[in-house]
This record gives structure tokens, sequence and C-alpha cells, in this order.
């Protein structure tokens, strides 16, 4: 059976499937007049309901989280407080582990293993990591030469929390992704509305009720579910948000810059990738085959910074590609509850459909899948792991972004050749470097036009390390010191002692 046993979930996780639709604004749970269903990627079947906030709900949650603001009880708190605020809030998430990742399993479609460990793990480090920011905010004292009159100046900066923020997320790795906005916000003192995606957003709510339990001031936090063409666009475009916090898509991503350009609304981008994997005829074959496939095929290929396009040195070409083919082959593609299972299904119908039609149009553009039918016989929404061979590389495979299981392979012959090709692409999210050779690792990293450059990994997220890209792959970022600071604005005081 390729379907979840829903009757495996623990009662809490049923708990959560069966609330009424709600959004929770100013810290109240308010019912929403209409819903919307939430389906199991696995079998198809509706298996609970969110709300539908709309226009008003998103409105309505920018006025809470403005008022909150400027009432200060979170903006104006200590930053002991607030971390120490934030600290109870990942303890909670550590309580409820299980079911954050049941309900991801289930809205998403990912493993249990995957999303115990990366997504609810990542988001509950990412909220102790950024609660230790909070005590870290800084200024400078400026040294004040040439003064224009004789009178004596001092002069330091200050930084103060930017005020609301507006965070849109996707559905692919909601609660992480999720808490990459919302932890350094809140840690830098700003308030949040927080609108997840319509396909997932079970886990957020749930992180709603633990924000609520752990004491987090009435509208520091709003969670407003429902679709983006309505609440999304409305919040991007709303004057009572100081700044947006976007991860999507390329093309909503330009939507909602557009929209915030109105009111010269401060803007973060996290979009889409084509992110290169480079295999170099030195690295530990065995080791890189795992970590390639790792990069391109986890949570089936819905990960921004996936690896979605090999090039192999021509010396090793034949002898990777047939082991990657295997290793692809021998993938267990199944259930996310299913404690076997390594790939789940994508997320919706719409998804796979993309995914299968882009493969067709690319064999039918000449390139060659090695892997056999990608086609699962189920109600889910299975695609099996592929390999293609491309020989084109203007082709649409090679170009956009697929986000699902799909990996090109195509030979390279020298570095200059690898670099150029790892950058003939219009994204720059991530890249992947597959060495053991010290000259050749210096050589490529520097050149590879990307946020970020894994060498002989995948793509294991780190709280320190900020997450983001370049060109259309968007602007900003996500983690790290930098995130943190994104939410803080600097003011200039000039003094006048003499
Ligand atoms: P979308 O761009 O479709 O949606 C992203 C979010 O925007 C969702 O919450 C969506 O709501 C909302 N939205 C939709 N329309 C609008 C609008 N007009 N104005 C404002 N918000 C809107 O992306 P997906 O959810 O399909 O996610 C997959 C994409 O996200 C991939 O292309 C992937 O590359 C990218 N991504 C990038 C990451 C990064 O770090 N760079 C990380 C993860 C994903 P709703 O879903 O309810 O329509």
């Amino acid at each position: 059976m390729l379907k979840n046993e829903l009757s495996s979930i623990s009662r809490a996780t049923r708990q959560a499937l069966d609330q009424v639709p709600c959004s929770f604004v100013d810290g109240e749970w308010h019912v929403c007049a209409a819903s919307l269903e939430v389906i199991d990627p696995s079998s198809a079947g509706v298996i609970s309901r969110i709300g539908e906030s709309g226009v008003d709900g998103i409105d309505a949650a920018v006025q809470a989280a403005r008022h909150a603001f400027e009432r200060g009880a979170w903006s104006r708190l200590d930053g002991a407080d607030r971390q120490a605020l934030l600290t109870r809030l990942a303890e909670l998430m550590q309580r409820d582990r299980n079911i954050l990742a049941e309900l991801e399993v289930l809205d998403v479609g990912m493993p249990l293993w995957l999303s115990t460990q990366l997504d609810v793990g990542g988001a509950i480090e990412a909220v102790r990591y950024m609660a230790g920011l909070a005590r870290r905010v800084h200024g400078r004292t400026v040294q004040l030469s040439q003064p224009l009159t004789d009178a004596a100046f001092f002069g330091y900066t200050q930084k103060e929390p930017l005020g609301v923020v507006g965070a849109i997320i996707p559905w692919n790795v909601p609660l992480m992704i999720a808490v990459w906005k919302l932890a350094p916000a809140l840690a830098a003192g700003c308030t949040v509305v927080l609108k997840p995606s319509e396909e997932a957003s079970l886990a957020i709510l749930h992180l709603a009720r633990l924000i609520q339990e752990a004491g987090f001031p009435p509208g520091a936090v709003n969670v407003v579910p429902g679709a983006g063409a309505l609440g999304g666009a409305a919040l991007a475009c709303h004057p009572g948000v100081d700044k947006i916090s976007f991860t999507g898509s390329t093309a909503t991503g330009r939507r909602v810059a557009e929209a915030a350009a109105r009111n010269v609304t401060k803007l973060t981008l996290e979009l889409g990738g084509k992110s290169p994997q480079l295999l170099f005829p030195d690295a530990d074959l065995p080791q890189a085959i795992a970590g390639i496939a790792g990069s391109i095929f986890t949570n089936s290929g819905q990960v921004c910074v996936a690896g979605s396009r090999l090039y192999v040195h021509e010396r090793v070409y034949s002898a990777a590609v047939e082991m990657l083919v295997e290793h692809a082959r021998s993938l267990r593609v199944g259930p996310g509850l299913h404690p076997d299972t390594q790939i789940g299904p994508l997320i919706n119908r719409r998804q796979q459909a993309s995914v299968l039609a882009q493969l067709d149009a690319a064999t039918q553009a000449g390139a060659q899948v090695l892997t056999g039918d990608a086609r699962v016989d189920a109600d889910g929404f299975y695609v099996r792991p592929t390999v293609v061979a491309v020989s084109d590389p203007r082709i649409a495979l090679m170009r956009d972004e697929i986000f699902g299981p799909v990996l090109t392979v195509m030979p390279f012959q020298d570095t200059e050749h690898a670099i150029r090709m790892a950058n003939d692409t219009l994204f720059g999210l991530s890249a992947y470097v597959w060495t053991q050779d010290l000259k050749t690792m210096h050589t490529v990293v520097p050149r590879i036009r990307a946020g970020r450059v894994a060498v002989n990994t995948e793509p294991v997220p780190w709280p320190g390390l900020p997450e983001g890209g370049r060109r259309a792959s968007g602007y900003g970022r996500d983690m790290g010191e930098e995130s943190f600071e994104s939410f803080l604005e600097t003011k200039s005081v000039l003094l006048r002692y003499a």
C-alpha cells in the first residue's frame, strides 16, 4: 500500500487535524468563515481543513502586529527576556516534536525521518540559535573628524527593531522556513504576520499554539492561513508592513517585489534555483554518489537548493552515471509514515503533472531517461527518482526549476569547462563541488555565482550559515547574523558635548 496508515498517528496529531479552521491573531484564535481542504499527498484523500483568512483577516493581523509593536510589550522587552521566551518556545517544540513531524508528513508528503531531523529538528535549532542573538544588539561609536564648527561632537549608531514583518513561506519545508523568518524577526524585537502556504499550514498552526502556550505577548506573532493570491498578495502590498520576507518561486517573488515597491517596503526574496553539482575525477566516488543523490532526491527534489544539474568529468562519467542510476533505482518510494520510505510523494497533483510533463518534453527534445518510467501506479502524487542524460544544455529541463526528483547529467572536459557550465543559468542559489583536491576546490568555489557552495556534502542547513541567492534566486539572506541584522534598523545619534 502506498498510502499513509492514519491509524498509526498519535492522538495529539489527530486532534490537530480535527481543529476548527481558525487564524491566530492578537493572541487569540478566530474561526474563519471560509475554509480549504487539506490533502494527504500519499493518498489524495482529504484529511483536514484550514481557515481562509482572506484580505480582511490579513488586515486585522497587520493591525494587531502594529499595535503590539507600538505598545512595546515585545519590541521594547529586554533582549534577555526575548531570549528566554524564544528558548521556551524551542523547549515546547522539542516536547511536541513528534506531533509537528507527523503533521508535516501528512501535509507535505516527506518521510517521517526527514521531517523529524531536517524540518522539525532544523526549526528547533534555528529558534535556539536566534534566541542567543536576541542579547547581541550592538551599535557602534563613530569618530567624528573634520568638524564643521568649533563645537565638539560625538556620534554613535544604535540598532532598533524594524517594525512589523510580513512572512510569506512556501510548502516544501514549511516549519523550518517559517522559523527561519520568525525567529530572527522576533529575536530582533519585531512583530510578525506569518502567511503559510495553503498547501501546508498544519504544523505552522500548531507552532502558533505553542507560541500562545509559551506566553508571547498578544500580537507579537499572528498566523493567517489561506490562499496566496488573496492573503499573500494583501500582505505584500499592505502599508502597515515594514518588511516582507518571502520564500517561494521566482514568478511569485517578482509579484511580491512589485507589490512591496508601492510602499517602499523592505524585502528579502528567497527564490528558486537550478543548482549545479560538479563531480571531479579525484572525488571519493561512492561517497560522492550518495551525496549527489541526497542533494537532488531529498524531499523528492522539492528543495530550493536541490542540485538538479550534474556535470561529471569525462574520465569518470560512465562509471559515475552507472552508479548513480543504480542508486536512484534502489531508493524506496512510499508514504511518509512508513519507516522504510526514503522518497515520499510530491506535494500535489499539479506538481506531479508538471514534473512528468517536463520529463516528457525533455525526452521529445532528445534527452535520455536512464532510470526507467518515473510514473508510479498509485493514487498519491509519486514520481520516481529519475536521472536524465542531456546533450543539449538549452532544453527546458536544464534551464527551468523542476522542483521534483529529476537530475540531469552531462560530461565536462576540464575545470574551466565545468565552471562555465555551472554558471550557465539565470539562478544563483547553491552549488556542489565533489573533489578531494584543495587546488580544484579553491579554484572553483570563488568562481561559482551562487549564495552558497557545498564541498563534498549535501545541503545541511546550519543556523549560523546564511541561506540565500543571487540573480533570479533573489536577494537578502535567511539565517546567520545577516538575517538577524536585516530585522534591525540603524539609527545615527549625533551628540554635541562642547
Ligand atoms: P509560490 O511562489 O507559489 O508560493 C510561495 C508563497 O507565496 C506561498 O505562501 C503562496 O501562497 C504565496 N503566494 C502565492 N501567490 C502570491 C501572491 N500573488 N502574493 C503574495 N504571496 C503569494 O511557491 P511554492 O509554494 O510553490 O514553493 C515552491 C517554490 O519556492 C519553488 O520555486 C522553490 O524554489 C521556492 N523555494 C525557495 C526557497 C529558497 O530558500 N530560496 C526555499 C523553498 C522554496 P499559496 O501557497 O497559498 O498560494
